[in-house]
């Protein structure tokens, strides 16, 4: 069972990658609670608010 990481510089939550599929940063933490989740960036206010560009899960919260 792989564990589910967030990206500490995009908070893109990935499982079983080394680096982060969104932005590249091997900076991947799992402690990190919350996420949401965001299925179309180009449509979403709230992707607009987080900076994402890439459709997918992202942490609330890094620790
Ligand atoms: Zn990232």
């Amino acid at each position: 069972m792989s564990v589910e990481k967030a990206c500490r510089s995009c908070r893109y939550v990935s499982s079983g990658a080394e680096n982060c599929p969104a932005c590249g940063s091997s900076e991947l933490t799992d402690n990190w609670s919350g996420f949401v989740i965001i299925m179309d960036p180009e449509a979403s206010d709230l992707a607009k608010q987080m900076v994402v560009k890439m459709s997918g899960k992202y942490a609330l919260k890094i620790k």
